[in-house]
């Protein structure tokens, strides 16, 4: 009898082809432990906003084996908003948020993918960044003294891209060719410390360089060394690229993580999707078998992963190696009466055990920070919320992003701050559709937590590039103001009402 699913006359059979390929895949075997407890349903967003997904179901239809049910065009497995929620609350470390991944690379394999994550995975695999790069980005960079975007070597990560050695090895006399693989640098002396290797990613020095611009000024105030890392790529980002091929996708980042061995530095991100897959990436790599199957491929193109650096975002420099107190003595414009709303986003907590950067059910460190500001942090009833970018169904994200905004503006809040570019083309740009969707209008104007310490440490809000945000926070132009003689034009959200 063939292995396909037979559901006939009632009779469910156990597709067990599909179960051995998923099994395959790096962590698709985890469904195995699931034991339909139900408790990865309750906090998922996916499951509040969606008639149809449930990832208790999904792993259900796993052990079951009907894959045919999951492997289709308009999967349901596309509604998963990768908020990790359910790996934070699963009792058996099942990680169904890695299980749909794994799916979504069972569906890579059958070349079924939503259009705008074909587009993504195109950009990536061409050029070696998400976004695509052109003279208008380095205009736009130079606004803020930043340098052009440095080149990717895109034939080194086309080598990682490779499926099977098969293809690269064609060539020559078909012997894999002889490289020379460098040893990392040796350790640190104390005074070099304070020096991190920067990983920008691709979304902020591309489309929002300000928000680079503002890491390097702030971060220079306060004590901390920046080193660039030349040759990086994307991280590859771990919504889209990761949905294809996790093991192609765990060799780009380990490549990413060899060149910061290589500067003997711990690496820091200033997005909280590439803090996610450099942090995961050192995670996974701590198994041997996994790190000798990805050094074999970055072996081809003469390096070598060895687990050294560590993986750090930004803010946890500022709490771990500066200080709130630090950061409270570098502003000169304290931001007092500023209602700042917080928006932590899902990958710079989850999955805790991985991101280890604070308590994902009660976080505090933006909230240390904005008070170090001078301003009042205000954490709204739907704080554990995220942006939603991920999920492909376009009713979970809106209807997630309207609560979400609603809960902020009922709070009062004049910004939004968050730490993730994504986030911020969420609630900039999607808070636009958001509002037009529901007729409503919560005028929310999103930041990035780095802009705001700029301004608070004193550089003109002219200087920050907020003029092309759609929701512009312009009511910090009354902390420049205050000294005027004309006076605050600008109130509060509270005195406006
Ligand atoms: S919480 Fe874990 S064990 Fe319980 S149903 Fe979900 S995946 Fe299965
Ligand atoms: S990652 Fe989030 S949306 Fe996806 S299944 Fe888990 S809890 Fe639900």
């Amino acid at each position: 009898m063939s292995e396909t699913t037979a559901k006939q006359d009632d009779v469910l059979r156990v597709d067990f082809g599909f179960r051995r390929e998923l099994a395959e895949k790096v962590e698709g075997n985890l469904a195995n432990y699931c034991y339909q407890c139900g408790a990865c349903v309750g906090d998922c967003p996916a499951t509040t906003y969606s008639d149809t997904f449930n990832p208790r179901e999904i792993m259900l239809k796993v052990l079951y084996g009907v894959g045919d049910e999951l492997l289709k065009e308009d999967s349901v497995l596309w509604q998963c908003t990768n908020c990790y929620n359910c790996a934070e609350r699963c009792p058996q470390e099942v990680k169904p948020a890695e299980v749909i991944i794994s799916l979504k690379n069972m569906l890579a394999d059958r070349g079924i993918y939503p259009d705008p994550v074909e587009k993504v995975i195109k950009a990536f695999e061409e050029t070696g960044r998400t976004v695509p790069i052109n003279p208008a980005v380095d205009k736009h960079r130079a606004r803020f003294d930043l340098p052009p975007m440095p080149p990717v070597p895109v034939d080194e990560v086309r080598v990682l891209l490779e499926s099977s050695w098969g293809r690269a090895d064609k060539g020559g006399d078909g012997r894999r060719p002889r490289v020379e693989v460098p040893e990392p640098a040796p350790a640190r002396s104390p005074k070099e410390l304070k020096r991190f290797a920067f990983f920008p990613g691709c979304l902020i020095p591309a489309r929002y360089p300000a928000m680079e611009s503002a890491i390097r000024r702030t971060l220079g105030r306060l004590g901390i060394d920046i080193a660039d890392l030349d040759g990086a790529s994307c991280c590859p980002d771990p919504i889209y690229f990761k949905s294809k091929d996790k093991l192609a996708w765990l060799a780009v980042a380990a490549r990413n993580l060899a060149l910061a061995e290589q500067s003997g530095l711990d690496i820091f991100t200033n997005c909280s999707g590439c803090t996610a897959t450099l942090s995961e990436t050192y995670h996974l790599l701590q198994d041997e078998s996994l790190r000798a199957g990805v050094n074999d491929r970055l072996k081809r193109i003469g390096r070598r992963y060895h687990g050294i650096s560590r993986v750090r975002h930004v803010v946890t420099l500022l709490r771990d190696e500066v200080g709130f107190d630090a950061v409270r003595e570098s502003v000169v414009r304290p931001l007092e009466g500023l209602k700042v709303a917080i928006h932590y986003g899902c990958h710079l907590l989850k999955p805790s055990r991985i991101m280890q950067v604070d308590d994902p059910n009660d976080p505090t460190v933006m909230e240390n920070l904005v008070a170090a500001l001078g301003a009042i942090p205000v954490r709204h009833r739907n704080w554990y919320l995220c942006c939603g970018k991920a999920c492909q169904a376009e009713e979970v994200p809106s209807n997630m992003m309207h609560d979400l905004l609603g809960a902020v503006h009922g709070e009062r809040a004049d910004v939004l701050c968050l730490i993730c570019p994504t986030c911020f083309g969420q609630f900039d740009h999607g808070q636009m559709k958001v509002c037009k969707e529901f007729g409503e209008d919560f005028s929310t104007p999103p930041i990035y937590f780095f802009q705001l310490l700029a301004f608070a440490q004193g550089v003109p809000y002219d200087e920050l590039g907020l003029e092309r945000q759609r929701f512009k926070p312009e009511c910090l132009r009354r902390f420049e103001r205050a000294a005027d003689p004309g006076g605050d034009s600008f109130p509060s959200r509270a005195q406006a009402e």
